[in-house]
């Protein structure tokens, strides 16, 4: 069979751009996939108690995008979710993302009250300020509490979760967790919010059932698709590829690494089936300051099944050995960008091919981004030509 489209990978950033072009250009793509499964890293399953559970880390949508939420809710009804996170800190639960409720938990009343009035004033009511910043206010209180902020919430979550201190990492990663000037406890503030009704898996299969699409997995793409470096030129099956290739996998791969590696950082999940309704009382508890893991979450919290027993998932962060480990964050360091700015340059030789999603531009994106980005390069790359 002869393919005018090439996928590689079958997570968010490929199927969507296989579905745009099976459904709405009624082309023939092949989606060629390296794990036994589709989905990328939203993948889903149910465990051996017949619990939904997220394979590799739990997966909340949530997103600002209309357009977004309409073209994703073609392929799956919605189970209402509002996610919320407690923290664990000094022996207490208390509201993650830290905001007004936050304060008054931790902190004594007469100072809490004292310190939320000085917030209001200096940054005024619903306003989201990154750690960081906050930590820059020529307020001496206020540099008290971010301090204190700093140090419950913010310094050693990081330190698990990166290997690394908080102002070594690019602002917006610290930034996608605020201190928020308000009594609003949800983890997102995002107005459309839920979990795919039958699961993340059940919304891939649904995506991806036109015939026009072919799904090759547990194939490496390298073992079919030759690339001549020199010449810029893609071979399939030994003969020059003339159609599109779409590539989501690590930009630093496509190229055998000749810049040298992009760093990732890792992580490796252990589940845990309880005798028992439910284990905690929310989707997640952050344990910033103890353990080695940094979060637990309870998937029956987020997806609302019910069951007897219950499965939790605690997240241990890790190292990344490129042989044996899977990519699951870039790290936003200037110098990585660089590395990967390289890459990108690079990838602008290869007309025909496009690099979309998390691995592909290795950026720290959510799957609403995701997505959209996916959309974007269709329309704009895919389905003008
Ligand atoms: P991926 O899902 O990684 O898909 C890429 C695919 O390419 C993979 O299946 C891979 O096997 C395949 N591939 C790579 N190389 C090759 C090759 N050589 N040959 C063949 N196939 C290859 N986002 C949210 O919006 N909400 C959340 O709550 C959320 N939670 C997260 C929790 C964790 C622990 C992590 C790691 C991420 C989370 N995300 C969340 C982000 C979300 O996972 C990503 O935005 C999304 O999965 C990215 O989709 P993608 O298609 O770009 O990449
Ligand atoms: N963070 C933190 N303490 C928390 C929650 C988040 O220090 O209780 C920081 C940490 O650096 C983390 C980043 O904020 O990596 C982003 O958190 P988020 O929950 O968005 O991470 P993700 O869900 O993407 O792993």
């Amino acid at each position: 069979m002869i393919f005018d489209y090439v996928v590689i990978g079958a997570g968010f950033a490929g199927s969507v751009i296989a579905e745009r072009i099976a459904n709405t250009l009624n082309k023939k793509v092949l989606i060629i996939e390296k794990r036994n499964h589709i989905g990328g890293n939203c993948f889903d399953y149910y465990d051996k108690n017949g619990i939904l559970v997220h394979k590799y880390g739990p997966h909340i949508f949530h997103t600002q995008m209309k357009h977004v939420w309409n073209y994703i809710s073609q392929f799956t009804e919605w189970y209402t979710y509002t996610h919320y996170v407690l923290g664990y800190i000094d022996n207490k639960y208390v509201p993650i993302p830290f905001n007004l409720n936050t304060l008054e938990q931790l902190l004594p009343k007469e100072k809490a009250d004292y310190l939320k009035e000085k917030l209001i004033q200096n940054f005024s009511e619903n306003v989201k300020i990154p750690i960081l910043e906050l930590r820059k206010t020529d307020d001496k209180d206020l540099q008290v509490l971010a301090d204190f902020i700093y140090q419950k919430v913010f310094l050693n979550y990081t330190r698990k979760q990166w290997g690394m201190e908080p102002e070594e990492l690019d602002s917006s990663v610290t930034a996608r967790v605020p201190v928020y000037i308000s009594r609003d406890n949800r983890y997102f503030q995002d107005k459309y919010q839920g979990m795919p009704k039958n699961g993340y898996t059940n919304l891939f299969e649904r995506m991806l059932s036109n015939k026009n699409i072919e799904i090759m997995l547990e194939t490496d793409f390298k073992d079919i698709i030759k690339i001549n470096y020199d010449k810029k030129k893609i071979y399939f099956n030994k003969n020059e590829f003339k159609g599109k290739l779409i590539y989501t996998g690590e930009i630093d791969a496509f190229f055998e690494y000749k810049f040298g590696k992009l760093p990732y950082r890792s992580l490796k999940f252990n589940f845990e089936t309880k005798n028992k309704d439910y284990f905690q009382e929310v989707g997640t508890i952050n344990y910033p300051n103890d353990y080695k893991f940094t979060r637990i979450t309870e998937f029956k919290h987020l997806t609302g099944q019910k069951n007897v027993k219950t499965t939790i998932i605690k997240e241990y962060p890790q190292k990344y050995n490129k042989d044996k480990d899977i990519p699951y964050y870039p790290i936003p360091q200037r110098e990585n960008l660089e590395l990967y700015e390289k890459y990108r340059k690079e990838a602008e030789n290869y007309k025909n091919v496009f690099f979309v999603g998390r691995l592909a531009e290795y950026q720290y994106y959510n799957m609403d981004i995701v997505i959209d980005k996916s959309l974007q390069i269709f329309k704009e790359k895919i389905a003008n030509e």
